[in-house]
């Protein structure tokens, strides 16, 4: 089955002959030059675009005291000054949203993404999903995940559900979407008391290696406890992380969690 080819083959090359032929007849005319000249610039080779700087490696939840910062109902303004203070020590959370403000500061959301904290989802309007119909938590849902999206690029994989109400309903939707319901295991009641010493007090009483602390970006009282909060956790060796880092990125859409699975080893030297 070669003679075709080889014919084929053969008058490509009678072509290509007879084309370089007709350039070089063209003698001292502009053409080759111009192709002299293409081929001249392409001469060094094109430099390598900069690699990204590589990230460190999350810390391993399963041998360091790892503590998961999160903050729920924001953006907010008082977001801002909340961020400053994270920045300034170098330390990430996970922001649980809430749709409408996220449509109202979507800054705020990219100002969180870029400096690395988690975006996680926490209803359009403060819904209690758990007792929604079905209609409702997919639409609760679907616009806070794209509003995320619109506003960072992100599309969350965490959510927390207002009130902590769930039901087997939501467990069902929020697996098909792709989500794993995150719950907390130390609460200040921050939105209840509005006091800074009392959050401070209350969050440094009852954290231990594992925990996910539930603390409300909208109020200032919450935001200007988190200095002395991190500063004295950092003292006794705790490493601050996200959800997703706080269980090493193993999270089942649909499944609740609460705190790093406490059979598991924790504070190991
Ligand atoms: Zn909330």
């Amino acid at each position: 089955m070669d003679g075709p080819n080889v014919v084929r083959r053969g008058a490509a090359a009678v072509l290509a002959a007879a084309i370089c032929g007709w350039l070089s007849t063209l003698g001292q005319s502009a053409a080759p030059v111009e192709l002299l000249a293409a081929t001249r610039s392409e001469d060094p080779p094109p430099k390598p675009a900069p690699k990204p700087k590589p990230k460190p490696p999350p810390p391993d939840c399963a041998r360091a005291k790892c503590v998961a910062l999160t903050f729920d109902d924001g953006p907010a303004e008082s977001t801002s000054e909340l961020l400053d203070i994270l920045a300034a020590r170098k330390v990430k959370a996970t922001f649980f949203l809430i749709g409408e403000n996220v449509a109202k500061h979507p800054d705020l959301v990219r100002r969180e993404h870029e400096a690395g904290h988690e975006l996680a989802d926490h209803s359009y309007t403060h819904a209690d999903l758990g007792a929604a119909s079905k209609e409702d938590v997919r639409s609760e849902l679907t616009k806070t995940q794209d509003a995320i999206r619109r506003a960072s690029g992100v599309t969350p994989v965490l959510l927390r559900p207002p009130y902590g109400s769930t039901s087997e309903r939501l467990a069902g939707i929020t697996r098909r979407m792709g989500l794993a319901q995150v719950m907390w295991s130390v609460d200040p009641l921050d939105w209840e008391h509005r006091d800074t010493g009392d959050v401070e007090r209350r969050v440094l009483k009852a954290v231990k290696p594992g925990d996910i602390v539930l603390m409300h970006d909208i109020h200032r009282t919450t935001v200007r406890a988190v200095p002395k909060i991190i500063d004295r956790l950092a003292a006794e060796g705790y490493v601050f992380v996200t959800v997703t880092e706080l269980f090493g990125g193993r999270l089942e859409p649909g499944q609740e969690f609460v705190r790093r699975n406490s059979g598991e080893p924790q504070g190991l030297p």
